[in-house]
């Protein structure tokens, strides 16, 4: 293992639209390469431009706080940082890999979260987190946390194999049911699950039951990419060595496209199978709106309930525009409440998504979106 220390230029990102997965506007990366070294981790493909040996090799921006001090403060910036979680977590290395121990920025960028009084996102796969219980309770008490874990599968065996540097799924449960009694908003992040290894039905019902007994909050689910390259060669010599068998299934769903995506056929059928488990275990598949709601501007809210409903109309087979209208949305400056006579020249809002948008303006609350997700959360 090497560790290259550089000083970064930059440490936060602002992202052009608020993210409906994470509701945050901000994220950061830390660390660049994770000795957690998944099996399937996208953080190897060469666009990410990793420097050195993926899954061994880190780069530490051992000046992120110094930087991170300035992008935050309040009393700095000519236009304040928007009201939105910042997600610590994500890109191409886990903010709470063994390197964090010695480092410290994570424990360090939630210290300045804490004095900014700004609330967080965290997801990870270590149960390191654990050790700032005390930082991130006092963001909590003031405003707010959630907690998300990731997971491709809650099967241990399985995990040992394709995430041999993290804890296995029944620890990282255990954490996360140790944030829950100390009163955090938990998710559970169940991608990416793995072609014919941990998407079938009953493994991916096997995670949903464990995260409904843990009492977590709510699953967002994905599949797998694997692009050409690096990413898809380690992964593939990986899978030819553990499960021979499966590895011509992967010739037909992954057809070279440039992203790396599988097959449409192969995404809509195992989130088909995914929403129709986690709506027989009455679980969201978003992070819930009591979660978000008093904390974003109109414009952003009614970006992130498009979304919404945009996935939960394409998860019960049924053709949607909110999508579109929400990336209209996310061009404007001025607040939709201003231009509430003018929706209908956003292209993708018709007659009724301009029903719907008022109705958020109005109220808040969108009832077709809570009609949809048949939970009133
Ligand atoms: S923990 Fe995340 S960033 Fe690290 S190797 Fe695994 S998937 Fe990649």
């Amino acid at each position: 293992m090497k560790i290259r220390e550089i000083e970064a230029k930059s440490i936060l990102r602002k992202y052009r639209k608020i993210d409906s997965w994470f509701l945050s506007g901000y994220g950061m990366n830390l660390y660049r390469g994770c000795t957690h070294n998944c099996v399937y981790c996208d953080g190897r493909a060469e666009g990410y431009y990793v420097e050195g040996e993926f899954g061994h090799d880190v780069t530490v921006k051992i000046n992120a706080i110094d930087i991170l001090k300035r992008e935050l403060d309040p009393n700095r910036k000519r236009v304040p940082l928007k009201s939105c979680f910042i997600l610590l977590g994500g890109g191409v290395g886990d903010s709470y890999q063994p390197t964090e121990k010695k480092y410290l920025l994570s424990r360090k960028t939630l210290e300045l979260l804490n004095n900014f009084n700004l609330p967080v996102h965290v997801l990870t796969k270590s149960t390191l987190i654990e050790r700032d219980m005390d930082i991130l309770k006092s963001i909590n008490d003031k405003n707010r946390v959630i907690i998300s874990f990731s997971f491709s599968s809650a099967d241990d065996k399985t995990s040992v194999l394709f995430e041999p540097g993290v804890p296995v799924p029944t620890k990282r449960l255990e954490t996360l049911v140790k944030f829950k009694k100390q009163g955090f908003a938990c998710g559970m992040f169940l991608m990416p699950v793995i072609p014919y290894v941990t998407d079938k039905p009953e493994i991916i019902e096997q995670a949903v039951k464990a995260a409904v007994e843990a009492g977590i909050d709510f699953i967002i689910f994905g599949g797998m990419t694997l692009k050409q390259g690096r990413q898809k060669d380690y992964f593939m010599n990986v899978l030819r060595g553990n499960y021979p068998q499966l590895a011509a299934g992967y010739d037909h769903i992954y057809t070279e496209n440039q992203w790396g995506e599988a097959s449409r056929e192969y995404y809509h059928s195992i989130n088909q199978t995914f929403f129709t488990i986690t709506q027989a275990y009455g679980i969201p598949v978003r992070i819930p709106q009591k979660l978000y709601n008093d904390m974003l501007n109109e414009n952003d809210r009614i970006i992130v309930l498009l979304e919404h409903i945009d996935y939960l109309l394409k998860m019960k087979g049924e053709k949607s525009y909110y999508g579109y209208a929400a990336y209209s949305v996310s061009k404007v400056r001025e607040p939709l409440s201003t231009i509430r006579e003018k929706l209908d020249t956003l292209k993708g809002v018709g007659p009724g998504i301009k029903k719907v948008i008022l109705e958020i303006l109005d109220t808040g609350r969108s009832a077709y979106f809570e009609k949809l997700s048949a939970c009133k959360n």
